[in-house]
């Protein structure tokens, strides 16, 4: 656990509320800022010649590395600093690897299934991680290279330390047991991240087990064969868990364009945040029309959120709408806002004249009913 800058305050002169209090010999104005600074590690405990002992002994045990940071080609495995996740965040995501052996009778066909695997989510493809590769072939190594995926040898794995599945509960125990020396404690013993093979013969199992060891706290997880459906599922679970809960997932502000929008095109708009952007692209890909989508800069916050800390108002959607040449060759000139934004309509027109802004659904799953009253409408 870190040291915050009040519990460091508190064993300063200042804090004790002692003669010496803010006697700015540190070269800080006053004793919490040399706090805030030894918190942040950007000052030497030796500045202060009031400093106690105890507080020295914490500073220097707060100093010891918690947990190696091992690096794997492009990947880093290791290297995180909290149990929980809303304490701070994960840093890296529990890497995914297969076992490949070029000596098994179906090398050829596991290998091939494991640089075709691929899967989109959120807007980006993933494939496997690493391949733990005995007997390497070296043309099938630069062909695992090329696809971005890394080679893992016994001398790479000799710098983790590896646990063992035994039963569901001793093994989670021990990788609590391993992460609270390491993390806490900053036991030196504890200190290489982890990683485990695991059979996949009952997927179902091997599922459930490997969800709970992506969580707690395997950094390395290592299967006997490539199961899609398993790893498809881990590389979901993982994105939830290694996202840091502070930073919002967003989009690109642009405008989108979804199945080829000619000069009958709809015209959306809603903010960058990943969730919204990606339900409403959802639905606008299953319309039978063209549309474009308007992606406001809104720093990856949903609607409502965005409405409320003024990071969506008619400014800065109009600033868009009118950069984008492209949504002046629509012949309907009309933008549809989300049911959310219905507050912004009036001062959205006022900004963008020659547009006619129609309140639109509140969920994006209620866009093609939406649609089909809104064609049907123009028609009679
Ligand atoms: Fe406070 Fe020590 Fe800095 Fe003086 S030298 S201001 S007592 S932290």
């Amino acid at each position: 656990m870190s040291l915050g800058a009040m519990d460091i305050f508190k064993h300063l002169p200042a804090g004790k509320k002692e003669e010496n209090a803010n006697c700015k010999k540190c070269g800080c104005p006053t004793c919490m800022m040399f706090a805030m600074k030894l918190s942040k590690s950007q000052a030497e405990p030796s500045l202060c010649p009031f400093i106690p002992d105890n507080l020295r002994q914490m500073l220097e045990h707060n100093s010891k590395i918690q947990q190696q940071t091992l690096t794997l080609g492009h990947l880093k495995i290791g290297g995180e600093t909290v149990m929980y996740r809303h304490e701070k965040t994960f840093i890296n995501p529990c890497v995914l690897a297969i076992v490949l052996d070029s000596k098994d009778a179906d090398y050829i066909k596991k290998l091939n299934k494991i640089l075709d695997y691929e899967i989109e989510c959120i807007g980006e493809k993933y494939k496997i991680d690493a391949v733990y590769f005995k007997n390497p072939i070296d043309s099938d190594v630069a062909k695992l290279k090329e696809k971005n995926i890394e080679i893992i040898t016994d001398e790479f794995l000799s710098g983790l330390c590896e646990v063992k599945y035994t039963n569901y509960s001793d093994t989670v125990n021990e990788l609590i047991k391993i992460r609270h020396e390491a993390i806490i404690n900053r036991n030196e013993n504890f200190s290489k991240p982890v990683y485990m093979q695991l059979c996949t013969k009952d997927i179902l199992s091997a599922c459930a087990i490997a969800s709970t060891l992506v969580c707690k706290y395997v950094n390395l997880l290592i299967f006997d064969e490539l199961n899609e459906a398993l790893v498809s599922s881990l590389i979901t679970l993982r994105l939830n868990i290694y996202t840091d809960p502070q930073k919002p997932l967003q989009v690109e502000s642009k405008v989108y364009e979804f199945n080829n929008p000619d000069e009958n095109a709809l015209i959306f708009l809603t903010t960058n945040f990943a969730l919204s952007y990606f339900a409403v692209a959802n639905e606008l890909s299953s319309l039978k029309c063209g549309s474009y989508l308007v992606i406001t800069p809104s720093e990856g916050m949903s609607v409502l959120t965005a409405w409320s800390a003024q990071k969506i108002t008619a400014e800065i959607a109009s600033k868009v709408v009118s950069a984008n040449d492209v949504l002046n060759k629509v012949k309907n000139k009309q933008i549809i806002i989300p049911g959310l934004l219905s507050d912004l309509k009036d001062e959205l027109q006022e900004a963008l004249p020659e547009w006619k802004i129609i309140v639109g659904t509140t969920e994006a799953y209620k866009i093609p009913d939406f649609v089909k009253k809104l064609q049907s409408a123009s028609l009679s």
